[in-house]
Protein backbone atom coordinates (compact mmCIF):
# COMPACT_ATOMS: atom_id res chain seq x y z
CA UNK A 1 0.00 0.00 0.00
CA UNK A 2 2.46 2.40 0.74
CA UNK A 3 3.82 2.39 -2.63
CA UNK A 4 0.31 2.77 -3.95
CA UNK A 5 -0.46 6.27 -6.24
CA UNK A 6 -4.38 5.92 -6.84
CA UNK A 7 -6.30 9.09 -6.99
CA UNK A 8 -2.92 10.86 -6.79
CA UNK A 9 -2.28 13.20 -9.71
CA UNK A 10 1.45 14.03 -11.23
CA UNK A 11 2.88 16.62 -13.76
CA UNK A 12 5.99 15.98 -15.28
CA UNK A 13 7.71 18.46 -17.23
CA UNK A 14 9.81 16.92 -20.53
CA UNK A 15 7.53 13.68 -19.93
CA UNK A 16 6.81 13.41 -23.18
CA UNK A 17 10.35 11.50 -24.37
CA UNK A 18 13.48 10.25 -22.70
CA UNK A 19 13.66 9.94 -18.57
CA UNK A 20 10.67 11.97 -18.23
CA UNK A 21 8.40 9.49 -20.01
CA UNK A 22 10.39 6.62 -17.67
CA UNK A 23 9.08 8.27 -14.50
CA UNK A 24 5.42 8.95 -15.97
CA UNK A 25 5.26 5.02 -16.71
CA UNK A 26 6.50 4.15 -13.10
CA UNK A 27 4.24 7.11 -12.02
CA UNK A 28 1.04 5.70 -13.88
CA UNK A 29 1.34 1.62 -13.70
CA UNK A 30 1.26 2.58 -9.32
CA UNK A 31 -1.61 4.29 -10.34
CA UNK A 32 -1.48 8.09 -10.74
CA UNK A 33 -3.21 10.31 -13.34
CA UNK A 34 -0.59 12.03 -15.22
CA UNK A 35 0.28 15.42 -16.76
CA UNK A 36 2.49 15.54 -19.57
CA UNK A 37 3.84 18.74 -20.11
CA UNK A 38 6.21 19.66 -23.42
CA UNK A 39 6.61 22.27 -26.14
CA UNK A 40 6.54 19.58 -28.60
CA UNK A 41 2.81 18.65 -29.04
CA UNK A 42 3.00 15.64 -31.32
CA UNK A 43 5.78 14.09 -28.56
CA UNK A 44 3.11 14.59 -25.92
CA UNK A 45 -0.12 12.87 -27.12
CA UNK A 46 1.90 10.09 -28.41
CA UNK A 47 3.20 10.07 -24.48
CA UNK A 48 -0.18 10.73 -23.60
CA UNK A 49 -1.32 7.28 -25.82
CA UNK A 50 1.32 5.57 -24.12
CA UNK A 51 -0.13 6.52 -20.38
CA UNK A 52 -3.33 6.02 -21.05
CA UNK A 53 -3.27 2.75 -21.53
CA UNK A 54 -1.84 1.66 -18.34
CA UNK A 55 -5.59 2.48 -17.06
CA UNK A 56 -5.12 6.21 -15.30
CA UNK A 57 -5.94 9.65 -17.21
CA UNK A 58 -3.39 11.45 -19.00
CA UNK A 59 -3.48 14.91 -20.36
CA UNK A 60 -0.98 17.08 -22.24
CA UNK A 61 -0.17 20.23 -21.73
CA UNK A 62 2.08 22.54 -24.02
CA UNK A 63 4.30 24.55 -21.95
CA UNK A 64 7.46 26.32 -22.05
CA UNK A 65 9.12 26.31 -18.79
CA UNK A 66 10.99 28.84 -18.61
CA UNK A 67 8.43 30.90 -19.15
CA UNK A 68 6.32 31.89 -16.21
CA UNK A 69 2.98 33.16 -17.70
CA UNK A 70 3.08 29.43 -19.04
CA UNK A 71 3.99 27.27 -15.96
CA UNK A 72 0.92 29.46 -14.43
CA UNK A 73 -1.08 28.33 -16.87
CA UNK A 74 0.05 24.45 -16.68
CA UNK A 75 -1.20 24.36 -13.17
CA UNK A 76 -4.63 26.08 -14.01
CA UNK A 77 -5.06 24.02 -16.77
CA UNK A 78 -4.12 20.64 -14.30
CA UNK A 79 -6.50 21.70 -11.70
CA UNK A 80 -9.10 22.35 -13.99
CA UNK A 81 -8.37 18.79 -15.60
CA UNK A 82 -7.14 17.13 -13.41
CA UNK A 83 -8.36 18.86 -10.20
CA UNK A 84 -5.33 18.22 -7.82
CA UNK A 85 -1.44 18.34 -7.91
CA UNK A 86 0.08 16.04 -5.87
CA UNK A 87 3.41 15.28 -7.24
CA UNK A 88 5.45 17.09 -9.85
CA UNK A 89 9.07 15.89 -11.25
CA UNK A 90 11.06 18.85 -12.79
CA UNK A 91 12.34 16.83 -15.61
CA UNK A 92 12.87 19.03 -18.22
CA UNK A 93 16.14 19.72 -19.83
CA UNK A 94 18.75 20.74 -22.69
CA UNK A 95 22.82 20.92 -22.54
CA UNK A 96 24.80 23.08 -25.19
CA UNK A 97 28.12 21.45 -25.03
CA UNK A 98 31.09 23.73 -24.92
CA UNK A 99 34.04 24.67 -23.17
CA UNK A 100 33.09 28.20 -20.90
CA UNK A 101 35.50 30.74 -23.48
CA UNK A 102 33.69 29.52 -26.33
CA UNK A 103 30.00 29.57 -24.47
CA UNK A 104 27.82 32.26 -25.63
CA UNK A 105 25.68 34.21 -22.69
CA UNK A 106 22.40 33.46 -24.48
CA UNK A 107 23.36 29.78 -24.51
CA UNK A 108 24.00 29.68 -20.90
CA UNK A 109 21.25 31.87 -19.82
CA UNK A 110 19.17 28.61 -22.34
CA UNK A 111 20.35 26.29 -20.43
CA UNK A 112 20.30 27.89 -16.72
CA UNK A 113 16.34 28.95 -17.55
CA UNK A 114 15.52 25.01 -18.77
CA UNK A 115 17.48 23.22 -16.36
CA UNK A 116 17.29 25.24 -13.17
CA UNK A 117 14.87 28.07 -13.16
CA UNK A 118 12.03 26.08 -14.77
CA UNK A 119 11.76 23.86 -11.75
CA UNK A 120 12.15 27.27 -9.60
CA UNK A 121 9.04 28.55 -11.41
CA UNK A 122 7.07 25.03 -11.55
CA UNK A 123 7.42 24.06 -7.66
CA UNK A 124 6.59 27.69 -6.64
CA UNK A 125 3.66 27.58 -8.69
CA UNK A 126 2.44 24.07 -7.42
CA UNK A 127 2.90 24.79 -3.60
CA UNK A 128 -0.46 26.49 -3.19
CA UNK A 129 -2.19 23.18 -4.45
CA UNK A 130 -0.01 21.00 -2.16
CA UNK A 131 -0.27 22.73 0.60
CA UNK A 132 -4.23 22.97 0.59
CA UNK A 133 -3.64 19.26 0.04
CA UNK A 134 -1.91 18.47 3.09
CA UNK A 135 1.14 17.62 1.59
CA UNK A 136 3.14 17.10 -1.83
CA UNK A 137 6.50 15.15 -3.70
CA UNK A 138 8.98 17.70 -5.55
CA UNK A 139 11.12 15.17 -7.61
CA UNK A 140 14.03 17.36 -9.51
CA UNK A 141 16.06 15.60 -12.12
CA UNK A 142 19.86 16.36 -11.15
CA UNK A 143 23.18 14.68 -13.07
CA UNK A 144 26.24 13.19 -12.49
CA UNK A 145 27.43 16.84 -13.38
CA UNK A 146 25.54 17.66 -10.07
CA UNK A 147 28.09 16.21 -8.01
CA UNK A 148 31.45 15.90 -11.06
CA UNK A 149 32.83 18.94 -13.41
CA UNK A 150 33.51 18.26 -17.21
CA UNK A 151 35.07 20.92 -19.71
CA UNK A 152 32.05 20.76 -21.96
CA UNK A 153 29.59 21.48 -19.55
CA UNK A 154 29.78 24.58 -17.84
CA UNK A 155 26.40 25.85 -17.86
CA UNK A 156 25.01 22.29 -17.79
CA UNK A 157 26.92 21.56 -14.38
CA UNK A 158 26.26 24.43 -13.27
CA UNK A 159 22.01 24.47 -13.37
CA UNK A 160 22.89 20.48 -12.38
CA UNK A 161 24.80 21.99 -8.66
CA UNK A 162 21.98 24.64 -8.70
CA UNK A 163 19.60 21.97 -8.68
CA UNK A 164 20.69 19.56 -5.59
CA UNK A 165 20.69 22.73 -3.35
CA UNK A 166 17.29 24.03 -4.85
CA UNK A 167 16.14 20.35 -3.63
CA UNK A 168 17.44 21.35 -0.22
CA UNK A 169 16.09 25.16 -0.32
CA UNK A 170 12.67 23.68 -0.95
CA UNK A 171 13.05 20.25 1.41
CA UNK A 172 13.63 22.53 4.43
CA UNK A 173 10.72 25.34 4.06
CA UNK A 174 8.07 23.05 3.18
CA UNK A 175 8.72 19.96 5.66
CA UNK A 176 6.63 21.63 7.92
CA UNK A 177 3.82 21.59 4.85
CA UNK A 178 4.12 17.60 4.85
CA UNK A 179 5.98 18.33 1.49
CA UNK A 180 9.50 16.45 0.48
CA UNK A 181 11.67 17.43 -2.27
CA UNK A 182 14.13 14.99 -3.25
CA UNK A 183 16.53 14.69 -6.58
CA UNK A 184 17.43 12.02 -8.50
CA UNK A 185 21.18 11.82 -10.64
CA UNK A 186 21.20 9.80 -13.43
CA UNK A 187 23.88 8.17 -14.99
CA UNK A 188 24.22 7.89 -18.80
CA UNK A 189 21.37 6.82 -19.82
CA UNK A 190 20.22 6.13 -23.61
CA UNK A 191 18.10 8.95 -24.32
CA UNK A 192 17.49 11.74 -27.35
CA UNK A 193 19.90 14.17 -25.23
CA UNK A 194 22.84 11.74 -25.42
CA UNK A 195 22.67 10.24 -28.33
CA UNK A 196 23.61 14.11 -29.73
CA UNK A 197 26.19 13.71 -26.75
CA UNK A 198 27.98 10.20 -28.15
CA UNK A 199 28.11 12.11 -31.59
CA UNK A 200 29.48 15.58 -30.57
CA UNK A 201 31.81 14.13 -27.50
CA UNK A 202 34.50 11.65 -28.92
CA UNK A 203 35.08 8.59 -26.98
CA UNK A 204 32.08 8.68 -24.39
CA UNK A 205 30.52 5.62 -25.28
CA UNK A 206 33.43 3.86 -24.63
CA UNK A 207 34.49 5.52 -21.31
CA UNK A 208 30.85 5.37 -20.01
CA UNK A 209 30.81 1.60 -20.23
CA UNK A 210 34.44 1.41 -19.41
CA UNK A 211 33.53 3.44 -15.70
CA UNK A 212 29.62 2.09 -15.04
CA UNK A 213 29.99 -0.67 -12.87
CA UNK A 214 26.43 -1.79 -14.28
CA UNK A 215 28.74 -2.02 -18.12
CA UNK A 216 25.42 -0.30 -19.68
CA UNK A 217 23.72 2.88 -19.99
CA UNK A 218 20.50 3.03 -18.14
CA UNK A 219 17.49 2.97 -19.72
CA UNK A 220 14.09 5.38 -19.76
CA UNK A 221 12.55 2.41 -17.66
CA UNK A 222 15.26 1.81 -14.94
CA UNK A 223 13.41 5.29 -13.42
CA UNK A 224 10.31 3.68 -12.73
CA UNK A 225 11.27 2.20 -9.15
CA UNK A 226 12.43 5.77 -8.12
CA UNK A 227 9.82 7.68 -9.55
CA UNK A 228 7.17 5.23 -7.69
CA UNK A 229 9.64 5.58 -4.10
CA UNK A 230 9.63 9.48 -4.16
CA UNK A 231 6.27 10.07 -5.40
CA UNK A 232 4.89 7.83 -2.59
CA UNK A 233 4.11 7.50 0.90
CA UNK A 234 7.41 5.25 1.24
CA UNK A 235 9.02 8.35 1.11
CA UNK A 236 7.70 10.55 3.29
CA UNK A 237 10.69 10.73 6.01
CA UNK A 238 13.17 11.07 2.88
CA UNK A 239 13.76 14.68 2.25
CA UNK A 240 16.25 16.98 0.60
CA UNK A 241 18.36 14.02 -0.67
CA UNK A 242 20.03 13.26 -4.27
CA UNK A 243 20.01 9.55 -5.24
CA UNK A 244 22.07 8.49 -8.01
CA UNK A 245 20.31 6.23 -10.23
CA UNK A 246 23.68 5.32 -12.19
CA UNK A 247 24.32 1.78 -12.59
CA UNK A 248 26.97 2.48 -10.31
CA UNK A 249 29.36 5.42 -12.14
CA UNK A 250 29.33 7.40 -8.95
CA UNK A 251 31.00 5.11 -6.95
CA UNK A 252 33.53 3.82 -9.83
CA UNK A 253 37.12 4.12 -7.68
P1 LIG B 1 15.38 14.37 -23.73
O1 LIG B 1 16.00 15.34 -24.67
O2 LIG B 1 14.97 13.03 -24.23
O3 LIG B 1 14.13 15.03 -22.99
C1 LIG B 1 14.14 16.36 -22.57
C2 LIG B 1 12.70 16.78 -22.39
O4 LIG B 1 12.65 18.12 -21.91
C3 LIG B 1 11.90 16.72 -23.67
O5 LIG B 1 10.76 15.96 -23.39
C4 LIG B 1 11.56 18.17 -23.99
O6 LIG B 1 10.25 18.24 -24.53
C5 LIG B 1 11.62 18.80 -22.60
N1 LIG B 1 11.95 20.22 -22.64
C6 LIG B 1 13.13 20.80 -22.98
N2 LIG B 1 13.05 22.12 -22.88
C7 LIG B 1 11.79 22.42 -22.46
C8 LIG B 1 11.10 23.63 -22.18
N3 LIG B 1 11.69 24.82 -22.31
N4 LIG B 1 9.81 23.54 -21.78
C9 LIG B 1 9.20 22.33 -21.64
N5 LIG B 1 9.80 21.17 -21.90
C10 LIG B 1 11.09 21.20 -22.30
O7 LIG B 1 16.45 14.24 -22.54
P2 LIG B 1 16.60 13.24 -21.31
O8 LIG B 1 15.41 12.40 -21.15
O9 LIG B 1 17.92 12.62 -21.47
O10 LIG B 1 16.71 14.30 -20.13
C11 LIG B 1 15.71 14.48 -19.15
C12 LIG B 1 16.35 15.08 -17.93
O11 LIG B 1 17.32 14.17 -17.41
C13 LIG B 1 17.08 16.40 -18.19
O12 LIG B 1 16.91 17.27 -17.09
C14 LIG B 1 18.52 15.97 -18.29
O13 LIG B 1 19.42 17.00 -17.97
C15 LIG B 1 18.55 14.85 -17.26
N6 LIG B 1 19.66 13.91 -17.39
C16 LIG B 1 19.79 13.10 -18.48
C17 LIG B 1 20.84 12.21 -18.54
C18 LIG B 1 21.03 11.24 -19.66
O14 LIG B 1 22.03 10.51 -19.66
N7 LIG B 1 20.12 11.17 -20.63
C19 LIG B 1 21.84 12.13 -17.48
C20 LIG B 1 21.60 13.03 -16.39
C21 LIG B 1 20.54 13.89 -16.35
P3 LIG B 1 9.88 19.24 -25.75
O15 LIG B 1 10.95 19.10 -26.75
O16 LIG B 1 8.53 18.78 -26.19
O17 LIG B 1 9.81 20.59 -25.13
Amino acid sequence: MIFDLSGKVAIVTGGNGGIGLGLARGLADAGANLAIVGRNEAKSKAAVDDIAVRGVKAISLAADVTDKAAVARMVEGVMGQLGRIDILVNNAGINVRKPPHLLEIEEWESVIDTNLTSAFLCSKAVYAAMKAAGGGKIINIGSMMSIFGASFTPAYAASKGGIVQLTRACACAWASDNIQANAILPGWIDTDLTKRARIEVSGLNERVLARTPAARWGAIDDFAGIAVFLGSSASDFVTGAAIPVDGGFSIQG
